[in-house]
């Protein structure tokens, strides 16, 4: 990463996955932000666990505390940047407050400038790679996803909007740097693209009609979350994005995944800084195409 992302970046879920990837990223950049913050819901577990689950972990795997151990080596040399670990479940509204606190307190006055929503989850039955058949769909399975993937990051986005509004009275052009919040979606969300998707899908699939609510439905609403907050508070000076991160290896994208965590992040990486003023409210492809509704 050649520019710094931004002067302070909060992201949720960041215990593996893409979330973890975004924090080893950032913390062993050479112009890291001045305050890096992730979340999740076992911090201290989580400083000794590995990296991901599925993908193999082994002795060159990362995770949080060798993580903290870089950004420390880093800080004793030139770069400081504060590095913390928070402990979140981000359906656990009354811990928000506190959440706020904590972060408030390691921005300090120069506010939140990038708010990345990460944490999500995916449901499937063990017979389909991605969704379950409808007659096995429950209704709570729906509304887990819905409240991960959605609403969850509505409410992180209205509690820390304070601080993101400090950030944006600082002036300067729209973009991550000033004040943003980033949606990790999907192009599954798209109505456009699911369906292009889905098509290529069914020439391969011997298994059809999957309730795929997971990577569809909850996707979409956050796309359409971003949009009417980009619409809402864009005068103000806030971007809102949404980025599809690609088919990724993760534990939810499988080994199957067409690109590595490395990979999306870094071209994530990239393209955030590029967003301006007219990408408030889209979709945008981890290699910054803006992809369809
Ligand atoms: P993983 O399953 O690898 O990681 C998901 C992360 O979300 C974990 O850190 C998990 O924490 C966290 N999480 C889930 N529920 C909660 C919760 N209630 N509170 C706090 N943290 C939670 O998935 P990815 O890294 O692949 O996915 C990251 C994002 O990217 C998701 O939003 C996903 O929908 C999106 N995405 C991924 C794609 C892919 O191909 N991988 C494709 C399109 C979108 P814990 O360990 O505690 O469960």
């Amino acid at each position: 990463m050649a520019d710094m992302l931004a002067g302070s970046v909060l992201i949720t879920g960041c215990n593996r996955g893409l979330g973890l990837e975004m924090i080893r990223q950032l913390v062993t950049s050479s112009t890291p932000p001045r305050v890096v913050i992730g979340t999740c819901r076992k911090p201290d577990e989580a400083l000794q666990t590995t990296y991901c689950k599925e993908t193999a972990p082994d002795e060159t795997s990362l995770n949080l505390k060798r993580l903290a151990k870089v950004q420390q080596i880093g800080s004793q040399n030139q770069i400081y940047t504060e590095f913390l670990a928070l402990e979140s479940n981000v359906v656990d509204y009354k811990s928000l407050p506190g959440l706020v606190e904590e972060v408030g307190a390691a921005v300090g006055p120069q506010g939140l400038n990038l708010l990345i929503n990460n944490a999500g989850i995916m449901d499937k039955c063990s017979s389909q790679m991605f969704g379950i058949p409808l007659e096995h769909l429950e209704p709570h399975t729906f509304s887990n996803v819905m409240e991960t993937n959605t609403t969850a990051p509505l409410m992180l986005v209205k509690e820390m909007l304070p601080l993101l509004r400090k950030a944006a009275t600082v002036g300067g052009a729209i973009g991550v740097r000033r004040a943003a919040v980033v949606n990790i979606s999907s192009i599954m969300g798209s109505m456009v693209v699911s369906r292009i998707v889905r098509k290529a899908c069914d020439v391969s699939c011997t298994v059809r009609k999957v309730c795929d609510v997971n990577c569809t439905v909850s996707k979409a609403a956050l796309n359409m979350l971003t949009k009417i907050l980009a619409m809402n508070f864009g005068d103000e000076g806030l971007m809102f994005v949404a980025i599809h991160p690609g088919w990724v290896q993760t534990d939810m994208g499988t080994s199957s995944g067409m690109i590595t965590t490395q990979e999306s992040i870094s071209r994530i990486f990239k393209t955030l800084p590029t967003l301006m003023e007219k990408h408030n409210g889209l979709l945008v492809s981890y290699d910054g195409t803006v992809m369809p509704w």
